[in-house]
């Protein structure tokens, strides 16, 4: 036990809260500042006129990872809240004005894979099957591995799937599948890794294993609920939350940081984490003493920034699903327009969540809750004008693909993008996910959990190992405390 020891952490983001519970339950003395009036971070809640919203994450994935998490304190996932499958996971449009649903069961799936073109079932059936294998491998030997060295992944196991990692993901789909939607529908899955499908490795097919065979549940009352367990959970095990806290510097003696200014007052610690972003964190610090230059940054391949839309709807809507995607438009188009010319789209695809279609909470009886959003390059300009032109444009769409009017159905509209994520989370660049998982940017290649000039500093979160999204945020925050425990003998 360490109860002599004190840790301040820094943001109250997924891999924060989880982390101040690991290392609460470790014993020591844990502060969690946080800059927002809530809890959450990316994560957070918006409530308007009898609507719910989250903020940012809506989809969840990998059920396991928060079993595993809550076992971890030797709790269940129904302790805190409730879980559903949602049924269809999701609905998908497409340009030719066709839509495939992806129900709930992987038998199902393949029918409909079979019936779009002949032979599929087979060919998804194996590809399931090796992102099965994946999945494992990265659960089991992989994503709860610091990334200190090459040595804790190099296995047996991982040396026959070597090549996965030099080929791309849709190189690998190309294979399974000829059909052009049927395509889109296996390249879905890498996107929540922040890049391109044509530079995703392919050993990251395991998210098809989580979208496909685990199915994509919604926990009542929204994804926030997940950030009100973590809170709850974070207050049994006695961490104290600091709210409204802004840390604004460092402070170091020589190569320690003895605390940290924030909101005016000292707080004095033996050991920092910081969840918040990477980059901001490492400005709080002298300049001497931080790890990652500017050109650093600039180099790496951030995870798009988004455009968001929080719209209630005045009735219930037809034609769509609790997570509908837009795939209306020219996939690699819009790709090219996020990684490479980074400008604003010219014909954006967009997804679109009605909570309220399956949770009577997120909306007044009767009513739609919608939220929607188009992903984006980071660091563009982002003026009220130019959000205002792609609401338009998405509410057109909509319109035309689900065969119904809904602008004047529009109660209320909040818009949240770049300039917020900015000033909300001290992103760089205003990034919705972090920073992406590129063959350059996996396991060691990622910025590192410690600091390696200032010996008490620790990172966590979807900017280091293992990546972006909830899950690996949650399994971010266990892994940094593992490495916390094993330097703090
Ligand atoms: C729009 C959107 C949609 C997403 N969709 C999904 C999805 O469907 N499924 C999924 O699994 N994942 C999704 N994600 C990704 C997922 O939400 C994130 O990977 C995860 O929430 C990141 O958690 P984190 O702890 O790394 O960072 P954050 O949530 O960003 O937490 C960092 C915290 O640090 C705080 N902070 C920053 N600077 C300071 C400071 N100086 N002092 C004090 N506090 C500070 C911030 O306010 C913030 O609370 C989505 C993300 C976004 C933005």
């Amino acid at each position: 036990m360490k109860r002599d020891k004190t840790i301040l952490i820094i943001g109250g983001g997924f891999s924060s809260l989880a982390a101040s519970c690991y290392l609460s339950k470790a014993g020591y003395n844990v502060t969690l500042l946080e800059k927002n009036q809530t809890v959450g971070g990316r994560a957070r809640q918006l409530k308007k006129a009898g609507f719910t919203f989250d903020i940012g994450p809506t989809f969840y994935w990998m059920p396991d990872v928060f079993e595993r998490f809550f076992a971890d304190f030797g709790k269940r996932v129904e302790d805190f809240y409730h879980l559903e499958k949602l049924n269809p996971a999701y609905q998908v449009f497409f340009k030719d004005g066709s839509e495939i649903k992806i129900e709930d069961n992987f038998e199902s799936i393949k029918q409909t894979f079979e019936e779009i073109e002949p032979g599929a079932d087979r060919k998804l059936q194996r590809f399931i099957d090796d992102a099965g294998d994946n999945y494992d491998l990265a659960i089991q030997d992989l994503v709860y591995k610091p990334g200190e060295n090459i040595f804790e992944i190099a296995t047996a196991k991982t040396a026959l799937k070597i090549g996965l990692f030099f080929k791309s993901i849709s190189a690998q789909v190309k294979q399974v599948v000829k059909n052009d939607r049927l395509k889109q529908i296996l390249e879905f899955p890498v996107l929540f890794l922040g890049a391109k499908p044509s530079t995703t490795p392919a050993f990251y097919n395991f998210m098809n294993y989580a979208d496909l065979k685990l199915g994509t549940w919604h926990p009542h009352g929204g994804m926030y609920r997940v950030i009100d367990a973590l809170k709850e959970l974070a207050l049994e095990l006695g961490v104290k939350i600091e709210l409204e806290c802004p840390v604004e510097e460092i402070l170091v003696d020589g190569h320690s940081a003895r605390g940290v200014r924030a909101g005016g007052k000292e707080f004095l610690a033996d050991i920092i984490l910081s969840g918040a972003d990477y980059w901001h964190t490492e400005k709080l610090l002298p300049k001497a003493l931080r790890q990652y230059k500017e050109k650093f940054w600039e180099k790496q391949t951030f995870a798009p920034s988004a455009l968001l839309f929080y719209v209630g709807f005045k009735k219930k809507l037809k034609n769509v699903s609790h997570h509908t995607l837009f795939f209306d438009a020219d996939f690699k188009l819009h790709a090219e327009e996020i990684y490479d010319t980074k400008k604003w789209p010219s014909d954006p695809l967009f997804y679109a969540s009605f909570p309220s279609m399956t949770d009577q909470d997120a909306a007044p009886e009767g009513k739609e809750a919608g939220i929607f959003l188009m992903p984006i390059a980071t660091n563009l300009e982002d003026k009220e004008e130019t959000r205002q032109k792609y609401f338009d444009l998405i509410i057109s769409r909509m319109e035309k693909m689900t065969n119904q009017p809904i602008r004047d159905e529009i109660l209320f509209q909040e818009s949240y993008s770049i300039n917020d994520f900015k000033k909300d989370y001290n992103a760089y660049g205003g990034n919705a996910y972090g920073l992406a998982n590129t063959l350059l940017q996996t396991h060691i290649l990622r910025p590192k959990l410690k600091s390696k000039k200032v010996k008490n500093l620790y990172f966590t979160g979807q900017l280091t190992v293992p990546g972006p999204g909830v899950p690996p945020s949650l399994i971010s925050g266990k892994v940094v405390s593992e490495l916390i425990l094993k330097h703090d003998r």
